[in-house]
């Protein structure tokens, strides 16, 4: 393990590691190697969280090996590129974290399942409820950990908001998403917007399709996606994802409900632990055999249930 270690830790850059006086810990009890493969924005923030843990939870038990990219990049935080012929084929390496753009997760992660790894994939997992379906069965032949990151579900707004609508009759609501102009590789508003839709399903349980439509504006980057949708006691529930360049990154609701209306999503301060690396200490309880049978069915059937949805949206927004 050591000479392996040696082997991803470039020396000229020991004295930038954060925290080094952790890392003969780390070389004594950590028990997963992990590979990031895609260094952006997610993939800078898996390597960082995994070179410093939040100590005492199971995430103490990965230890970052290297990372992948298209690129040819210098060692960063002390953390080298590796390729992935290597990292498939190495016996320290048990850990995949797909953090490319959304099409390529279902490639990375299937070349990294095909290998007996264990798999954390950014959301969306795959472009297609069917490729979804195939990678999960996929992990269950091998044996191994298919995650699939929702960190929009571990922000404070959101546990907010669950408390607020727990207990209350729909009637009808409207979630009305606008950011900036979708970046190339990050595929149809469905899916790259996946995030919003599982907050509905989240909060108000299985939904339907009633319809959907698009309206592009491709000269000008601007797209307007719209999702009708229904409760399973045919409650309607609207869903948009419009993005254009300019348009502030913002989520507004309109829920209207038997005892009242929520227009507001209620502000809540931010949790002491970084939203990235919740989800890490949640993947690796996984790793750890902590996280119960029921529970992980519960989250594959909310993950698929949503590919799902989007796969439909998507067929009957394009038609
Ligand atoms: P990003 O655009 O920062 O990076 C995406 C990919 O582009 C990475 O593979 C990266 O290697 C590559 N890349 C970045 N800069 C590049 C450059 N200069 N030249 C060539 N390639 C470059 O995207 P991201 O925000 O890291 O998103 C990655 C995944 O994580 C997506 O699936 C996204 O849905 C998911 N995700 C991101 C966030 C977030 O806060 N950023 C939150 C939740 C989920």
């Amino acid at each position: 393990m050591v000479s392996t270690l040696k082997r991803s830790i470039n020396p000229s850059l020991k004295f930038r590691l954060p925290n080094l006086t952790h890392f003969p810990l780390c070389l004594a009890v950590r028990m997963w190697g992990a590979v990031v493969v895609g260094v952006g924005t997610a993939g800078w923030v898996r390597i960082k969280d995994m070179l410093v843990p939040l100590p005492g939870s199971p995430a103490a038990n990965l230890c970052v090996k290297g990372f992948i990219s298209r690129r040819s990049l210098e060692p960063h935080q002390g953390v080298s590129q590796i390729s992935t012929e290597e990292a498939v084929s190495r016996e320290d390496i048990h850990v995949a974290f797909v953090c490319t753009e959304n099409v390529l997760h279902e490639d990375n992660v299937r070349t990294f399942l095909q290998a007996g790894k264990h798999v954390c994939v950014e959301y969306p997992m795959t472009m297609s409820y069917k490729a979804a379906v195939e990678l999960w069965d996929l992990a269950q032949k091998k044996g191994v950990i298919l995650h699939e990151e929702h960190i929009e579900l571990l922000t404070e707004d959101f546990k907010a908001l669950q408390r607020e609508v727990e207990g209350k009759i729909l009637q009808e609501g409207t979630l009305h998403f606008t950011g900036g102009a979708l970046k190339p590789g990050f595929g149809f508003q469905a899916f790259s917007g996946i995030a919003r839709l599982t907050w509905l399903v989240e909060l108000f349980g299985e939904l339907s399709v009633a319809a959907a439509t698009m309206e592009e504006d491709s000269g000008n980057d601007y797209s307007k996606m719209t999702a009708k949708l229904l409760t399973s006691d045919n409650r309607p529930l609207t869903w948009i994802e419009e993005r254009g360049p300019g348009l502030p990154r913002s989520k507004s609701i309109n829920f209207h409900f038997d005892s009242c209306t929520l227009t507001q999503i209620p502000p809540a301060p931010r949790g002491d632990v970084g939203l990235f690396m919740q989800d890490l200490i949640h993947f690796s309880a996984k790793l750890a055999g902590q996280v119960s049978a029921e529970q992980l069915h519960r989250e594959r059937t909310r993950v698929l249930h949503c590919l799902e949805l989007a796969d439909r949206i998507q067929q009957l927004a394009l038609k």
